[in-house]
């Protein structure tokens, strides 16, 4: 009988279609994220051979070589930045991700972000509940109109062109973007125009949203440096992953008005925040939720189990990770 160890809950869909397959299924009792220790000890119990994981286990040789049966790590989760491919490689390892499994919920978010923003939703939000609130004002809380602005993305796949289609069809944006490799469809639909660096897209946008992985080449994409390239009138937004961002260089941009908001579901020492990013009220934040809906969750399950089944089965999981 096959063997799967999951190392957390996860939606039943996902764990019936695994069981239903004759499979042996564990699921961590833990309701957090179990450490490197922890899934080192219970993946050395069982010949398992394959795991279904989350983002917050880091998956490299230390617990490939404690689990030599694992064929598979499925990753639950649309990013894959917990994986040391080069090590699954050398071991012949598959590892997979979720791609599509809530990519619209997250270019939603990221909307909801940039609304939240150009609105000064959260501040006027305080500002009701603190008493403040006197009346109608001429002068309160300006914020900025969207249409006709120019929205930047930089990753222009499937969350980045679907921010970008929401920009240029619900809000009547310009789209400007910077990507490793030219999105011919999203210059055909959206009018998109492609730019040879990140500075170019930074130096015209009056939104920029982050929506590359996590890589060696994209750790602090957004430096102090391109904070200050940026318009100091520019939001900026990050649903991608937080190490994208120089977090401590952000605050003090934040600060000090080198551009004039942010928005932010990832952060760069999570579940810890920058010092200082709290207590700016130019911050709008959530706690990594970009995906977090039942559908999202569903699908997420489903595409994880589905890529287990399909290397058990002998063939190649849809979603394994390349780089
Ligand atoms: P995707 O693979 O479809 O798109 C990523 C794009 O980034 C690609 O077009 C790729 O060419 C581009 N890219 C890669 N390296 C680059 C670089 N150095 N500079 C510029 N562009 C580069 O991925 P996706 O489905 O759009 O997801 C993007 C990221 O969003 C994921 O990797 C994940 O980290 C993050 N994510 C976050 C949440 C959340 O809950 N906040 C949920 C899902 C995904």
């Amino acid at each position: 009988m096959k063997k799967v160890y999951i190392t957390r809950a996860i939606p039943d869909l996902g764990i019936t279609m695994l069981r239903e397959k004759g499979y042996e299924v564990d699921v961590s009792g833990k309701d957090r994220p179990l450490s490197k220790k922890e899934l080192k000890k219970v993946l050395s119990k069982k010949p398992y051979d394959a795991v279904l994981t989350l983002l917050t286990d880091t998956i490299d040789a230390e617990i490939m070589d404690a689990c030599p049966t694992a064929k598979i790590y499925a990753n639950f989760a649309i990013g894959f930045n917990n994986f040391n491919v080069e090590d699954a490689k050398k071991r012949n390892v598959f590892l997979t991700n979720t791609p599509g499994g809530g990519a619209d919920r997250v270019a939603e978010h990221a909307w909801a972000l940039i609304l939240a923003l150009s609105c000064r939703v959260v501040e006027g939000d305080t500002f009701l509940r603190k008493g403040k609130f006197n009346g109608w004002d001429p002068l309160l809380l300006h914020g900025t109109k969207l249409a006709g602005k120019t929205l930047g993305i930089i990753g222009t796949g499937r969350i980045g062109a679907d921010v970008a289609h929401r920009g240029k069809n619900g809000f009547s944006m310009n789209i400007a973007y910077y990507d490793v490799k030219r999105n011919e469809a999203l210059e055909k639909e959206c009018g998109a125009v492609f730019y040879p660096t990140v500075e170019e897209v930074l130096k015209i946008a009056d939104v920029v949203s982050i929506h590359v992985p996590l890589l060696d080449s994209t750790h602090h994409l957004m430096n102090a440096d391109r904070l200050r390239v940026m318009k100091k009138t520019a939001y900026l937004i990050n649903t991608s992953r937080g190490p994208v961002i120089d977090e401590n260089a952000l605050v003090v941009a934040l600060r000090d008005g080198v551009i004039r908001g942010a928005g932010l579901d990832v952060f760069e020492f999570e579940p810890a925040l920058a010092k200082g990013l709290a207590k700016l009220p130019n911050v709008v934040m959530t706690p990594h939720i970009a995906s977090g809906t039942e559908e999202a969750r569903l699908d997420m399950a489903r595409l994880s189990a589905q890529n287990i089944i399909d290397c058990l089965e002998g063939k190649i999981p849809q979603n394994v990770v390349t780089i």
